[in-house]
């Protein structure tokens, strides 16, 4: 029996303002617990919220980045439930008057595109965090730096079929609210985190089947790896005659599953009602024509451009995109004179490979635009070999070098020079009578094995055209 997943995500992202959402306290991550306090995010008595009028703006840059509508007066609300982490015993959120409504996004799976709706986007205050690990181990200590931190929640439509949609979903999210500066999506700092909403159903006309909710996936990795998991439980308990239960759910990242944490409420449990404390938030076109004209050019636009400009293929243009700074260093690198297909394959291939193994963001790099079209210069040419430049292009990065310092320190300039090739591969000829009879028998295989030879004897450093050409006339 087959079922067809449905799955919806729930992205939270920490909008990257200085101050607070209703109080100036900073948002600085990594302070001692509680110096980023005062008396409105600690939730006490008679102390009232102001609305961060920058938060509102990223928010509704964030809106109109995914197509949304934006509501001239949206409103916030309280969600009212019990944690320690909330003092107020309430959150200050959003519910049926939502900034923005109705929006989409592309995503791309296997070479094809598909819209993801966005139901809404509403703004709301992150809570606190609990600390179970402190000086005395039977207790939980609270701490409430994050208390009051501006998120925005976006939610999309159940449109997501697969763990791999929701993963390129997700990834694509990261990339627009990047792109936009409207928040730092370090998610191992739990800047973007989300929860999956999944359920199945026996054939894609069938009604919705029930869905559990699992709760703060903070790595793409986690999010897929939770939702194959939680398809597979349900499947599992569906075929063993079993009911899914509307639940809350928590993902163990070491064991790779999941275990429920509660029965899910609905949004009724929580009692929403109108913020006494804050007026409706009062939107003016005029600020949304402002905010629209400065939103920065978004990734797909720039994967057109790519395409258009660069003549890149698709894939390697997407590639490209996923990140600003790494769409810039890649334009850094054609102004400064690479071919764009050649900086494309270096900054995709082996510099995207040496960060991600040294865990180095790309503004980082010791190998900077200017130095990797060094290195391209140098191979097209023909000073090195694609074979050499690897190993330069090893060393530059651990040590920030010019290509060209590296390779006259190291001797590694290619070797071009027609006579002296020639007479290694003569040598060679010479030495191996039965390859030579082999290849004239007609055994093309064998003509490998004689640029092997060259290219070893000159310890790689020949020019592979032409000792193609001086063994082709040889061997004829
Ligand atoms: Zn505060």
């Amino acid at each position: 029996m087959d079922f067809e997943p449905v799955i919806g995500l729930e992205v939270h992202a920490q909008l990257a303002t200085h101050s607070k959402i209703f109080c100036r306290c900073s948002t600085e991550f990594g302070k001692e617990p509680n110096h980023n306090t005062c008396p409105v995010c600690l939730g006490l008595p008679g102390a009232l919220p102001v609305i961060n009028r920058r938060a509102v703006e990223f928010a509704v840059m964030l809106g109109l980045a995914t197509n949304c509508e934006i509501r001239l007066d949206s409103q916030f609300a309280r969600k009212n439930y019990f944690y320690p982490d909330l003092p107020k015993s309430y959150q200050i959120s959003q519910f049926d008057r939502p900034l923005c409504e109705h929006g989409w996004v592309d995503i791309e799976v296997k070479g094809e595109t598909k819209r993801i709706g966005i139901t809404r986007i509403h703004m709301e205050e992150d809570a606190g965090k609990l600390i179970h690990e402190g000086e005395d181990p039977n207790a939980s200590y609270v701490d409430l730096n994050r208390a009051g931190i501006p998120l925005v929640e976006i939610v999309s439509e159940p449109d997501i079929r697969t763990s791999e949609e929701a993963k390129a979903y997700m990834e694509k999210i990261h990339s627009i609210v990047t792109y936009l500066e409207i928040c730092n999506g370090d998610m191992e700092k739990g800047n973007l985190r989300c929860d999956a909403n999944v359920s199945i159903r026996p054939n894609d006309k069938a009604p919705f089947g029930t869905r559990t909710e699992t709760k703060n996936l903070n790595s793409f990795r986690h999010v897929q790896a939770c939702i194959d998991y939680e398809i597979g439980r349900q499947i599992d308990v569906t075929l063993d005659g079993g009911k899914i239960i509307q639940q809350t759910r928590l993902w163990d990242a070491n064991k790779k599953q999941s275990k429920a944490m509660r029965d899910k409420e609905d949004s009724h449990d929580y009692r929403y009602f109108p913020c006494p404390d804050l007026p409706v938030v009062d939107i003016d076109q005029n600020l949304i024509i402002s905010l629209r004209e400065k939103l920065p050019e978004l990734p797909d636009d720039k994967k057109a451009r790519f395409q258009e400009d660069y003549s890149l293929g698709h894939y390697d243009a997407s590639v490209l995109v996923v990140s600003k700074e790494m769409a810039n260093y890649f334009e850094e690198t054609v102004k400064n004179g690479a071919t764009a297909k050649t900086a494309s394959n270096w900054i995709t291939g082996d510099l995207s490979r040496f960060l991600n193994e040294t865990k180095t963001s790309i503004t980082e790099s010791k190998v900077t635009p200017e130095r990797l079209t060094g290195l391209i210069k140098l191979i097209e040419d023909g000073t090195i070999s694609g074979k050499i430049a690897k190993s330069v292009f090893e060393t530059m990065f651990e040590t920030g070098k010019e290509a060209l310092e590296i390779v006259e320190n190291q001797g590694l300039k290619q070797v071009s020079d027609e006579t002296q090739l020639r007479e290694i591969c003569d040598e060679i000829v010479r030495a191996s009578p039965s390859q030579v009879q082999e290849y004239k028998a007609g055994k093309q295989k064998v003509f490998g094995f004689f640029v092997g030879q060259a290219m070893k004897q000159t310890k790689g450093q020949a020019n592979p055209q032409v000792i193609n050409q001086i063994l082709k006339e040889l061997l004829s």
